[in-house]
C-alpha cells in the first residue's frame, strides 16, 4: 500500500504517518525527518537545507527530490509524510512511481483550522524545543503551506483521490479515522 498524507503543519501527520506505517507495517518515508537528521550529521544537503528550514521556507526541489528519489520504489509500500509539498515534487512523484508501475493508492489530506494549528506547534515548541517552532516561523510556513502546499491537493483532486480527514480531536480519535479512511474501498 502507498499512500501520502498531506496537511499543514501542526496537522498531526508526523505522529499519524508513525502510526500507520507500524499498523500496515510498510515504511515511513517524512523528508522533515530526513532532512533534521542531515542538518543533525552536519551533511552537505543539510547544510544547505538548514537556513530554509529555519526561515520556515520549502527546501528547494531538486535538494527533496534528490534526497527521497531512491527511497521511493521498492518495498512493499510507504507512507510519505511531508511530501510532496509542491506540484513540481508531485510531478517528479508521479513520474517514478509511474516508471516503477507503483502509483499510490491513497492520498489523505488532515483538515485543521489554523487557529487550532498555531496553538498546536507553540505547544509542541514549548515540549520538544524545534528551532522552526517560533511564532514567526510557523506564522511563515503556514503562509508557505497556503502558497505552494495546497495547490498540490488541487492538482491531486483532479484526479479524484483526495480522501478528507477531521484532523481535530485525540491523537487516536484521528487514527481511528486514518485507519477507517485508509480500509475503505474509496
Ligand atoms: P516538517 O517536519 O514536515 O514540518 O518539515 C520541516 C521543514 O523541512 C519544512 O518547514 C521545510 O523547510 C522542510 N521540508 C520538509 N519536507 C519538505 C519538502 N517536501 N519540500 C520542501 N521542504 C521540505
Amino acid at each position: 500500500m502507498r499512500i501520502a498524507i498531506f496537511g499543514p503543519p501542526g496537522a498531526g501527520k508526523g505522529t499519524q504517518g508513525v502510526r500507520l506505517a507500524e499498523k500496515l507495517n510498510i515504511a515511513h518515508l517524512a523528508t522533515g525527518d530526513m532532512l533534521r537528521a542531515e542538518v543533525a550529521g552536519g551533511t552537505d544537503l543539510g547544510n544547505q537545507a538548514k537556513q530554509f528550514m529555519d526561515r520556515g521556507d520549502l527546501v528547494p526541489d531538486d535538494l527533496i527530490i534528490g534526497m527521497i528519489q531512491s527511497r521511493l520504489t521498492g518495498g512493499s509500500g510507504m507512507v510519505l509524510d511531508g511530501f510532496p509539498r509542491t506540484i513540481a515534487q508531485a510531478q517528479a512523484l508521479d513520474d517514478a512511481l509511474r516508471q516503477a508501475n507503483m502509483p499510490l493508492d491513497k492520498t489523505i489530506y488532515f483538515k485543521v483550522d489554523r487557529d487550532e494549528l498555531v496553538n498546536r506547534l507553540l505547544n509542541r515548541a514549548a515540549e520538544q524545543g524545534r528551532s522552526d517552532d517560533t511564532l514567526e516561523t510557523i506564522n511563515r510556513r503556514m503562509d508557505v503551506y497556503e502558497e505552494q502546499t495546497a495547490p498540490v491537493l488541487d492538482y491531486y483532486n483532479s484526479s479524484g483521490k483526495v480522501i478528507e480527514i477531521d484532523g481535530t480531536g485525540t491523537p487516536d480519535d484521528v487514527f481511528q479515522r486514518l485507519v477507517a479512511a485508509v480500509e475503505s474501498g474509496s
